[in-house]
């Protein structure tokens, strides 16, 4: 069934375009969620009974009061850098890669070749600010998670790891039933990984030191996304590379900016077209939303690079995060002097990379710049 909901008349661009990112959050029987901005109103597909739309449209009446009542940053965003060109875009290559969800979905050579291009490019930025380099695993063990706090910061986001017991009776009954598997499962306490800077606090926390430190290691990265908003750039599971910095402070914030540009560099030979734009983390819950995403913009603690694919749809391909001493206090990492020091990190989304070159050289392949 279709239901609509009235937008505020008072609420901003950016309070309308939170309440439309919100709502597929308040059930996964949500389908699909646009804007009918003629009439200000808010147009969703719901799959759920008759009875279960009173709740979600009580629900969605929470939501605009919460939003009504966050005090929103209204400054423009701060560009960094943009593309001075905006040559017409190309016309976008839907067929380039099946949906991610289908189990189907497999990079071919052509593809793997250029991810390793990609990657290699990468890693010269990390190798000429001499990045030290790493492999962790997968998995995020729940002590890393209990000090960094990700879990209860984005829990839309999160994959838990879950095991069947090392007990006879409970794996004799698994292999027995045929449904209700799920009640055998207890949840290890562990994550898959939502990023990989996470690894290198733990490699450096509880210790004191006087130099400083800089890491890059790639792995598949796993976040929860709303099903029906997978795209090619927006996937459950992805490829991420990072170079993470942890010194004093006029070094952390000198060697993001130097990262920064330098990625700009990379971005401008490929020839596309996007700009590095001011940011905030997806934080879940208002208060979160409030206090922390707000601050991150005051600060300017993050800058994303969003790639334009067509009319104003764009997606972040790489994000420049200074994190001032927040993420070593909670990994207790210090200089000689016992003060938490500093840390940043660059994050690239290798298959959106990919993504968006195919949708720029999509059928000329052979004259990427690479
Ligand atoms: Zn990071």
């Amino acid at each position: 069934m279709k239901i609509y909901c009235a937008i505020p008349s008072q609420f901003s661009l950016r309070q309308r375009n939170e309440l439309r990112d919100r709502i597929p959050f308040i059930s996964e029987h949500i389908n699909m969620v646009k804007v009918n901005t003629s009439e200000n109103k808010i147009v969703l597909e719901y799959e759920g009974t008759e009875e279960e739309s009173t709740v979600l449209k009580s629900e969605m009446n929470t939501l605009i009061e919460h939003i009504a009542a966050t005090r929103w940053i209204e400054k423009p965003a701060v560009k960094k850098y943009e593309t001075k060109h905006h040559h017409s875009l190309p016309i976008k290559q839907e067929q380039q890669h099946p949906h991610p969800k289908k189990t189907s979905a497999y990079y071919n050579e052509v593809e793997l070749a250029l991810l390793e291009k990609l990657d290699a490019e990468m890693l010269a930025i990390a190798k000429q600010v001499k990045a030290q380099m790493r492999s962790y695993p997968t998995i995020l063990h729940e002590q890393n998670m209990q000090r960094n706090q990700y879990h209860k910061n984005f829990p839309q986001h999160i994959y838990a790891v879950h095991h069947i017991p090392h007990q006879h009776k409970i794996i004799e009954q698994f292999r027995k039933s045929n449904e209700g598997q799920d009640q055998w499962f207890t949840h290890t306490g562990d994550y898959l990984q939502p990023c990989i800077c996470y690894h290198c606090y733990e490699e450096l926390g509880n210790q004191k030191w006087d130099n400083h430190h800089i890491f890059t290691a790639k792995g598949p990265c796993f976040r929860h996304e709303v099903e029906w908003k997978l795209n090619t750039f927006r996937k459950n599971e992805f490829m991420m590379r990072e170079i993470v910095f942890v010194g004093d402070q006029q070094w952390v914030i000198f060697m993001r900016e130097q990262l920064m540009q330098a990625v700009w560099t990379l971005f401008c030979k490929l020839d596309m077209t996007g700009h590095i734009i001011a940011a905030h983390d997806p934080f879940f819950h208002y208060d979160d939303v409030q206090q922390k995403a707000m601050f991150q913009l005051v600060t300017d603690a993050k800058y994303e690079l969003e790639v334009n694919v067509g009319d104003d749809k764009h997606y972040s391909i790489a994000s420049f995060n200074y994190c001032e001493d927040v993420l070593c206090e909670k990994y207790n990492i210090t200089g000689r002097d016992g003060q938490a020091l500093y840390s940043g990190c660059v994050a690239f989304g290798l298959d959106r990379w990919l993504a968006a070159l195919f949708y720029y050289y999509g059928q000329d392949m052979k004259k990427l710049p690479l």
